[in-house]
């Protein structure tokens, strides 16, 4: 017999794994048994994470002009989306850039660069802004995420003070080459495994909507929780014009809300981050999403614009939940203390002037 998602969010919370054929049939939850599945996969989150939201904050230290063929990537040197291009940030332009996201209230800091990955020199440049950002911010966490790591760059991050590498699987064995061909599925998981074992808690997650399969989303899931992914970005893809995947919207907000459900349920225990195009895809799902996921991007991504960093800190509010660091008696907790009406936003009316009784057109 099927169980509900909620006998086996029951079974989960005991102790068992769920199985693929399981997430497989949670994937394909009708829309009209959304709620169903979002109530039983909250009950995951908040078993693991309360009802905190960690907020991790972006720093594209070298955007653009990279040699690797990524096909959903804006930066690859084959794409011609007009985006910000430059050549490495100094240390002093990235801890201006990081203490952005710090003082938005971001508990992690997310160093990227693009490019195949990176040289001996390159390590000591961001090795550099780690250790000035964990001197000045012992608190905050700090990812890097360079690329395919050779042996001994991941001890020289790691002892410079990182404390996590991202290197995203981005899709399963099985599609990935049907996304790039210049690296391998393998070389990706390699960097991920040489990360941990150097110490550096591993990042490591998704994109949807590249064209897989929703066969293919649960071997990449159960491929996160085999390599021992730590924290679990889910991008949804932004078909940037210009990039071989231009125009390609294979997602709906409803699906959206499927997948990140269904990682809860397969990774109840990781943070599961809602990454780049949250916006985009989910749409008015987002604050829904948020009792699934217990982490997000504060403000903007590598190379598009996220909605601005007041209205993700009031979705959050508005929402009953807490930020990560901010508030640290409800740091994995349930009993987070409801905001009072005083203590929300509030903006005045606005007096109708259009529709009924005017000569303005009516809203609509
Ligand atoms: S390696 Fe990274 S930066 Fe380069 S094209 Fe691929 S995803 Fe983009």
């Amino acid at each position: 017999m099927t169980m509900t998602p909620d006998q086996l969010a029951d079974s989960i919370l005991d102790g068992r794994e769920i199985t693929e054929a399981e997430a497989l049939a949670l994937l394909a939850t009708p829309d009209a048994e959304l709620l169903d599945l979002v109530s039983a996969g909250s009950r995951l989150r908040r078993r693991h994470f309360g009802m905190t939201i960690k907020l991790n904050y972006l720093v594209n230290l070298k955007s653009g002009m990279c040699p690797e063929s990524c096909t959903y990537c804006s930066q690859s040197l084959g794409s011609k989306a007009e985006i910000l291009k430059y050549s490495w940030l100094s240390t002093e332009e990235a801890m201006d850039q990081a203490s952005m996201g710090i003082g938005g209230g971001a508990s992690r800091v997310c160093l990227v660069a693009s490019g195949r990955g990176p040289s001996r020199r390159d390590v000591g440049r961001v090795g550099e802004i780690v250790e000035r950002l964990k001197g000045e911010n012992p608190e905050v966490e700090v990812c890097a995420c360079l690329g395919i790591l050779k042996d001994g760059q991941a001890e020289a991050l790691k002892e410079a003070g990182a404390d996590a590498y991202n290197h995203n699987i981005n899709t399963a064995e099985s599609f990935h080459d049907n996304i790039v061909k210049t690296h391998s599925y393998e070389d990706r998981t390699n960097t991920v495994e040489l990360a941990k074992s150097a110490g550096l808690s591993p990042c490591s997650g998704l994109i949807v909507g590249l064209g897989e399969s929703d066969e293919q989303i649960i071997e990449a899931l159960f491929a996160l929780r085999g390599l021992d992914s730590e924290s679990i970005p889910i991008n949804f893809l932004v078909p940037f014009d210009g990039t071989p995947l231009e125009g390609r919207w294979n997602l709906t907000p409803t699906q959206c809300m499927k997948i990140v459900a269904t990682a809860r349920f397969v990774c109840p225990d990781r943070e599961i981050r809602l990454a780049g195009g949250r916006e985009i895809h989910l749409k008015s799902l987002q604050p829904m999403a948020l009792h699934l996921a217990n982490s997000i991007f504060l403000g903007d991504y590598l190379t598009a614009e996220g909605q601005a960093a007041a209205d993700d800190l009031a979705m959050i509010r508005d929402n009953g939940f807490t930020i990560l660091g901010q508030d640290e008696s409800a740091v994995r907790s349930e009993d987070t203390d409801t905001p009072t009406a005083e203590d929300a936003d509030h903006s005045d009316p606005v007096i109708r002037r259009r529709g009924a009784g005017t000569t303005q057109v009516a809203n609509v």
